[in-house]
């Protein structure tokens, strides 16, 4: 029995009024044989969020709703059946099962699909699906089972009371339940009136121009996730002009929709309009740049703290709240100091706002005074958009009116983004003068909250902030474009834009089929091919000789290899592309390739037995001569990612052939979808991957050519060279993910004696060599008809590999940090666990900063020779600090994981290091990394160093935040670089890095 979980119908009827499908036309909407797109089911705000990139690429509505289908049902057999195959007949309850035919379809090929995988006998005479259906009633199942349970339990049928404490509760007791909860926004309403005057923006009056003028501007064009916005600008940097749109789904559209109202608003009073320049901001900055020619695309971020510094001299804090996304910029003597991004578990906030509002049936205009009235409100729980349209739900039963919850929701939104995306604690450290913008911020209910909880956090100083709300907080982001434009005009640049008679002109056709998918790679991108048309003679675009001119722009590639069509250009891209990352290393990369590589170790193995007389000796002659056929599948998961050379050197000591020595393939989003399915529990994402590649070793590996073992050890502490630790373990999830995977292959059919696998999953304790000798010569003597003397070899020849493989990688290391000194630039240090270098669990972001040229290095391959340690400690040894320069108990006392333990190290040692900036990468749930947070951000930047993180990483990549940080991050690094570069005395004209400063800056 299926019935969809809380939410799913509430995030479909969401989705559903986005895409302005009418309510009656849900029911028919369909998923067989539609084409699927990528969208991600884990919650409601992922999926929206890739709906409305996949709608904006121009993915017909029909697919996107398919694509939700699938996205749903896919989560829920890989979470909610716990690895169960669900067995026939299958009921699907609930409203969306029971009335959406493309639901009910998508779990019927879903599950037809996983009992064809895993071969489950079914009745011959029925066609499978007819299995799967909602039955009559399926709105109803939850009470007739109350009426059944009623019947079984007669005895205490007399228990009912009637419904005069049901009518009781409604009337009076749920409001005596409100008393003591948190109140409404004002105590008086005086105070109310004073809040107004102070915080109420005032309306903006557009500029007013004589007849025959010709007025001159700089057009600033922000295109965010729900709106796009645009701003007219003097040249004395005045607000001339804005228009606004609520994203219609196509960015061109908006834009022209946008422009066209700025040049309305100039003609209509008989004026003609001057564009001086252009730039564009936003999501989708880089396509408009392109299409508009426009003179730059400046990141969001950027933009909005030039906006902000443009209007207010002093200022500490910027914090904007736009649709989608909340950015905070912490400035210190008028630089960005930092930045924080929310991550998508906490996005959508201002749209929630809006949204909740219009579920109330009032316009977000009406939010504030309706959240005004309220005398108390609930108290949500502060976090991702999701619990909080859950907690919705549950206050209306309780009884809040739509006053008290629009309060309350306005009241929480504050500790989402200081407490949850910001998480800052100490107000006290950023300054005190804070500007809020976004557009979320015209709604005063919200503006009111912000103020209160940033007041609070002052409440007993001496000093008070100073906060205010932006003179044009919708267009913040738009006017720092604008002032980009006509900072790039001041510099004497010749302005590109096509101009907004061409814009008006503006055509284009968006196709995404077969046809546009890229073919250069085996991720097959689906594409959409954008053909723009506008009048002839166009910088950039092609005049076709029937009066107009045209250009195609591509969107929905993955790589920049997708830009293009033909496969001489692609080559021409990867060519430059390869220039550029051999320029520049990149030790994630080069370590992959060194650990799971053959090594060719020399064989130490025992002889054949000549004489075989016993039983005992004729088996084990057998198992030697056998080792040479021997096949053996490893995960290319977790540990492995530090340890592979330990096992392969072990292993072909033994005479395993090195090409029979198997991992499974890198992380790809198709490996794990297609091996998830059987997972029992959900953890964090490292540890679910074991599963799924275990099952590409069963299901690939080993249809390719048979597989004799799988060895997915459990190993549960490592040997560290840090001192004065109090342990060196292994994350639980981790050493236990082996035998979860077991239990998936071995729950309803052991698939390994099916498959003749033997799957060992062998405990071992690394940091006791002699333990660990033991450990493996008890797990391989049978297989492999070892002797101890050839296991103990065999385990020295792993361990040499092993510190062979570290020895090449840290003097890789020590090469690259001397040519970062030599050359005064910035290398990256990921601040990460060894499985981080898997590319897909770190979403290639480490790539991408590699294409920006910034070398790559991670915490394992920092150098720890004598030199380098006593440059960066010294001094703190001799002075008694720490006993040793690699010993981190002056900044962590509970160091009992290996890996924790390795990354603080790492901190410190980048704290120390003038050419070394940190990005820290963790996942979501990961209950080792959360404590270490602040620790490590204090340790790095107390050195004045910049830190950056990419926390709650999972198996959705969140492609447009990614974006948005490296960009972000690139722009202050370069800032840095720059500082680094004039401490350092070294010349920006004899410097590589300085030059991309001068064009960048
Ligand atoms: S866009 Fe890039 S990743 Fe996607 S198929 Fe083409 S080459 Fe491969
Ligand atoms: S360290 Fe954290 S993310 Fe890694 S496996 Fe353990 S809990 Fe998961």
């Amino acid at each position: 029995m299926i019935s969809v979980p809380g939410g799913t119908g509430a995030v479909i009827d969401k989705i559903r009024a986005k895409l302005n499908i009418p309510p009656d036309e849900l029911c028919d909407s369909q998923y067989d044989g539609l084409r699927l797109h990528h969208v991600a089911g884990k919650c409601g705000v992922f999926a929206e969020t890739d709906i409305n990139g996949l709608q904006k690429q121009g993915v017909p509505i029909n697919e996107l709703m398919a694509s939700l289908y699938e996205a749903i049902v896919i989560q829920n057999l890989t979470v909610l059946t716990r690895g169960h195959t669900i067995r026939p007949h299958v009921l699907l309850l609930g409203g969306p099962n029971a009335f959406i035919a493309g639901l009910q379809q998508a779990w019927k090929h879903n599950i037809v699909k996983v009992w064809n995988e895993r071969e489950f006998s079914l009745p011959e005479d029925i066609n499978p699906e007819d299995l799967i259906y909602p039955p009559g009633n399926a709105l109803y199942f939850a009470a007739l089972g109350a009426i059944e349970f009623g019947i079984e339990n007669e005895q205490q049928a007399d228990n009912y009371q009637g419904i005069e404490d049901l009518e009781y509760y409604i009337n009076e007791g749920r409001l005596q339940a409100q008393i003591g909860a948190q109140p409404g926004l004002f105590s008086s309403a005086a105070e109310l009136t004073k809040f107004k005057q102070k915080y109420a923006t005032t309306q903006f009056k557009k500029a007013v121009f004589s007849p025959g003028e010709k007025v001159q501007g700089f057009i600033g064009l922000d295109v965010g996730s729900t709106s796009t916005k645009a701003v007219l600008l003097s040249p004395d940097k005045k607000v001339l002009l804005k228009s606004y749109q609520l994203s219609k789904g196509n960015p061109i559209d908006d834009t022209k929709k946008v422009l066209g109202e700025l040049l309305t608003q100039v003609e209509d009073q008989d004026a003609t309009l001057d564009v001086l320049g252009l730039v564009t901001t936003g999501y989708a900055k880089d396509i408009l740049r392109d299409v508009l020619k426009a003179d730059s695309a400046i990141v969001e971020t950027v933009a909005h703290t030039e906006s902000a510094l443009h209007y207010y001299k002093k200022v500490d804090v910027i914090c904007d709240v736009g649709g989608q996304d909340i950015k905070i910029m912490l400035l210190r003597y008028g630089k960005v100091k930092e930045f924080k991004l929310n991550t998508q578990c906490s996005a959508g906030n201002g749209y929630f706002l809006q949204s909740t509002a219009n579920d109330f049936g009032i316009p977000v205009e009406q939010y504030a005074e309706s959240a005004f009235k309220a005398q108390n409100s609930p108290t949500f729980g502060y976090g991702c958009a999701v619990f909080l349209q859950s907690d919705i739900v549950s206050f209306q039963r309780q009884g809040w009116n739509r006053d008290e919850i629009l309060a309350g929701l306005a009241k929480v939104l504050p500790k989402n983004i200081w407490l949850y995306v910001a998480q800052i604690p100490n107000f006290s450290k950023l300054g005190l003068n804070f500007i809020l913008q976004g557009g979320t911020q015209y709604n005063l209910a919200a503006v009111k909250a912000q103020v209160d909880f940033i007041e609070s956090r002052f409440k007993g100083k001496d000093e008070k902030p100073l906060i205010r709300v932006h003179k044009h907080c919708g267009e913040s982001g738009a006017i720092g474009a604008a002032l980009e434009a006509r900072r790039l005009c001041e510099e004497g640049h010749q302005s590109t834009f096509i101009g907004l008679q061409s814009t008006a002109g503006i055509k284009y056709t968006s196709t995404t089929n077969e046809s546009t998918r890229c073919l250069f790679c085996k991720n097959k991108c689906l594409r959409t091919f954008i053909d723009v048309h506008i009048e002839p003679n166009s910088t950039g675009y092609k005049n076709n000789g029937n009066g107009s001119a045209s250009r195609r722009f591509i969107a929905g590639n993955s790589c920049e290899k997708g830009s293009v069509e033909h496969v001489k250009d692609m080559r021409g891209i990867k060519k430059k592309l390869d220039t550029a990352l051999k320029s520049t290393p990149n030790l994630i990369e080069e370590c992959n390739k060194e650990l799971f590589k053959p090594l060719g170790v020399a064989y130490e193995g025992d002889p054949v037995p000549k004489r075989t007389y016993s039983a005992k000796t004729r088996i084990r002659a057998e198992a030697i001569n056998n080792r040479a056929k021997l096949r053996i599948g490893i995960p290319r998961v977790l540990l492995m990612y530090s340890l592979a050379p330990l096992f392969q050197g072990y292993f072909e000591s033994l005479g395993i052939k090195k090409g029979n020595i198997i991992y499974s393939d890198y992380t790809t989003e198709n490996l794990y979808k297609t091996g998830c399915k059987r997972g029992s529990i959900d953890p964090c994402y490292p540890a679910k991957l074991s599963l799924p590649h275990i099952h590409n070793l069963i299901y690939k590996q080993n249809k390719k050519r048979k597989l004799d073992v799988i060895f997915s050890p459990m190993i549960c502490d490592l040997k560290s060279d840090l001192k004065n630790t109090s342990g060196n373990w292994i994350c639980p999830a981790i050493v236990a993910s082996s035998e979860s995977a077991k239990a998936a292959f071995t729950k309803e059919e052991d698939i390994f004696e099916r498959e003749g696998i033997k799957f060992l999953n062998t405990f071992l304790n690394l940091n006791e060599p002699r333990l660990f000798e033991i450990q493996m010569f008890k797990e391989f003597s049978k297989i492999l008809g070892l002797s101890k003397e050839e296991n103990r070899r065999a385990v020295s020849a792993g361990f040499k590999a092993l510190e062979g493989y570290k020895h090449r990688i840290k003097h890789r290391a020590l090469e690259v940090l001397q040519q970062l000194e030599d050359e005064q630039k910035i290398g990256i240090v990921m601040l990460g666990r060894p499985y981080h270098n898997d590319p897909g669990i770190n979403h290639d972001i480490f790539t991408e900063f590699q294409k920006l040229g910034y070398p790559i290095l991670t915490q394992d391959t920092l150098p720890a020779d004598e030199e380098t340690l006593n440059k960066l400690f010294g001094e703190e040894v001799d002075a008694g600090i720490v006993s040793h320069p690699l010993d981190i108990s002056d900044v962590w006392k509970n160091s009992l994981s290996t890996n924790v333990n390795m990354k603080l190290w790492a901190a410190k040692f980048v704290a120390r290091h003038p050419n070394l900036i940190a990005i820290e990468i963790s996942n979501f749930k990961c209950g080792h990394d959360a404590p270490t947070y602040n620790v490590i951000e204090d340790i790095i930047e107390t050195s004045g160093t910049p830190y950056f993180s990419f926390k709650d990483v999972d198996e959705n990549k969140p492609s447009g935040s990614i974006r948005l940080r490296i960009e972000t991050i690139d722009y202050f690094l370069k800032r840095y670089k720059k500082e680094v570069v004039e401490k350092s005395g070294a010349h920006p004209a004899n410097n590589n890095l300085a030059d991309g400063l001068l064009v960048n800056a």
